[in-house]
């Protein structure tokens, strides 16, 4: 191990400045900041080079960690930039919005004491400092081919698919719905995680390699999905999970009461200035807002309604705070910009007469965990009480959406509806059920992370790849 390798031990972990509370409440920016790229070099000398990267195994699409971080610390910028790009098709996303606390960071070895190597930061500085610098992604090697794919949904399971296609010569014309790409990265995560700059610069990038785009056009609808497959060589499905799961509470078609994501999008096309696409904007200005949920949707529906000047922001989770699935550092941030949140409390009602008057909980206890680890939330007898508030917001996740059309096409699910495919080891990775159609992302496994969309989508453009006989010139 040579002195740098030590490095660890004289120089802490240091996450790039966050922007004060005071001034974040009131605007949707970003609140991390960019190190500049002496910090960078200087967080990512602090890598022990351990020889056994558990970080790239813990990390879906397995980066290069340790590679890039060593680039970084030698200065070599669009070296660096280039070994992000040949496993994650949106490094920059990823670096903001991964739960790295749960992924590369959980498993640096570091973590134990001494604090993870700072990677998501790093991974972002890289892509953002090189595009800026000018550097884009080697595509000059790229031999055109006659094959076509279509790709339905603009999301991180589409773009990550359509990035590698290209990179074979796949012709590809991404359709979506939505005025703009990105899926959630647009019209879900607010722009205090992600500012919606980042997702337009990577359509630009997108489209410079030759991807093309038809927005404003629902498959199924505007467009026949028997043509797309019938006049392409193969599809690719990326279409998320739409179905909002409820909470089956007496109360909650009350006025006041909203459903997560049409919540957080009325709000981001208010943000984007896109007010045609949503005349409905829900506005909690001076409410005392209760939000029900302990995901990442709940977490950025509290901290929405911060922004939006709410009288009171509570946060309810029927677990407790160690078992809350949402990431660690979005919590953290949640409390510090004063989001009240309450653990061990389960809704039983949402009460009110002609309009929400607050949110009748009863107080849990945990169960032992299962097998899986889980542990289930029991009700307290007699615990029952009432939380005031104005307007109420269900943050309960989403379940998959088949359209009737997956029947016609041959596209199988299983009893969740989520779309059938063949394994990761299979001849063609993510198949579905109809040979010429693979499917990847939430869809797939259930609503997920970024990461995983971004992987899945990769893998099953190398499935097709395989499909066509195709190999990298
Ligand atoms: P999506 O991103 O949902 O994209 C699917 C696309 O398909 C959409 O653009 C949709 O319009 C389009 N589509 C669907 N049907 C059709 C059709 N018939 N025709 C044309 N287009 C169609 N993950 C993280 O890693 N970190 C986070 O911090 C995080 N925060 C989140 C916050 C919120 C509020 C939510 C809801 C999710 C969050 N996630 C987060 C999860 C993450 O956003 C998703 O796992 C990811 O976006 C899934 O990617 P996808 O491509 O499978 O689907
Ligand atoms: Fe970590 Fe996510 Fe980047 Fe992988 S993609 S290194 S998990 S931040």
């Amino acid at each position: 191990m040579s002195d740098t390798n030590l490095q660890f031990l004289d120089l802490a972990r240091q996450s790039p400045d966050k922007t004060a509370v005071e001034i974040r409440r009131f605007n949707y920016n970003e609140i991390y900041g960019q190190f500049d790229p002496e910090q960078a070099g200087k967080q990512s000398g602090r890598c022990l080079d351990c020889g056994n990267p558990y970080c790239e195994w813990k990390c879906p699409v397995h980066n290069y960690i340790p590679n890039w971080l060593k680039l970084i610390r030698d200065n070599k910028l669009f070296e660096a930039a280039e070994l992000c790009h040949q496993t994650n098709s949106m490094p920059e996303v990823c670096g903001r919005i991964c739960p790295q606390d749960r992924l590369c960071e959980g498993a640096c070895t570091l973590n134990d004491g001494f604090g993870a190597v700072t990677i998501g930061a790093v991974e972002k500085y890289i892509t953002d400092t090189a595009l800026e610098a000018g550097w884009r992604p080697q595509l000059s090697a790229v031999t055109e081919t006659d094959k076509k794919v279509a790709i339905v949904g603009a999301g991180p399971a589409g773009l990550a698919c359509a990035n590698v296609l290209r990179r074979y010569g796949v012709q590809t014309i991404v359709y979506d719905r939505y005025p703009e790409i990105g899926g959630l990265l647009t019209f879900g995560i607010p722009p205090f995680k992600l500012e919606k700059r980042i997702v337009l610069r990577r359509r630009a990038l997108l489209e410079e390699s030759g991807v093309r785009f038809r927005l404003d056009c629902a498959v199924g609808k505007d467009v026949d999905i028997q043509q797309l497959i019938a006049e392409n060589d193969a599809v690719f499905l990326g279409m998320g999970t739409y179905t909002e799961m409820q909470g089956g509470l007496p109360g909650e078609n009350l006025p006041g009461v909203h459903q997560a994501l049409p919540y957080l999008i009325s709000n981001i096309h208010k943000q984007m200035g896109t007010f045609q696409h949503s005349p409905d904007f829900i506005d909690t200005q001076g409410q005392r807002v209760i939000v029900l949920g302990g995901g990442d949707t709940a977490m950025d529906c509290s901290r929405t309604a911060i922004r939006q000047q709410a009288k009171t922001v509570y946060c309810a989770y029927r677990r407790d705070e160690e078992n809350m699935p949402g990431s660690r550092r979005e919590v953290r941030n949640a409390k510090q910009e004063s989001v009240r949140f309450r653990f061990n409390l389960q809704p039983v009602e949402i009460a009110g007469d002609k309009k929400v008057e607050g949110v009748r909980f009863v107080k849990t206890t945990l169960t032992q965990a299962d097998r899986r680890g889980r542990k289930t939330p029991q009700a307290i007898p007699g615990s029952e009480f009432v939380i005031a508030g104005d307007c109420v917001i269900l943050a309960f996740g989403f379940r998959p959406s088949p359209p009737p059309w997956f029947a016609d096409c041959g596209i199988k699910t299983d009893n969740q509806g989520k779309v059938l495919v063949t394994k990761q080891q299979a001849a063609f990775p993510f198949q579905t059920s109809n040979a010429k159609v693979f499917a990847g992302g939430d869809m797939v496994r259930g609503s997920d992370l970024v990461v995983t969309a971004i992987d899945e989508g990769q893998q099953a453009a190398m499935g097709i790849t395989r499909f066509f006989g195709l190999g990298l010139s």
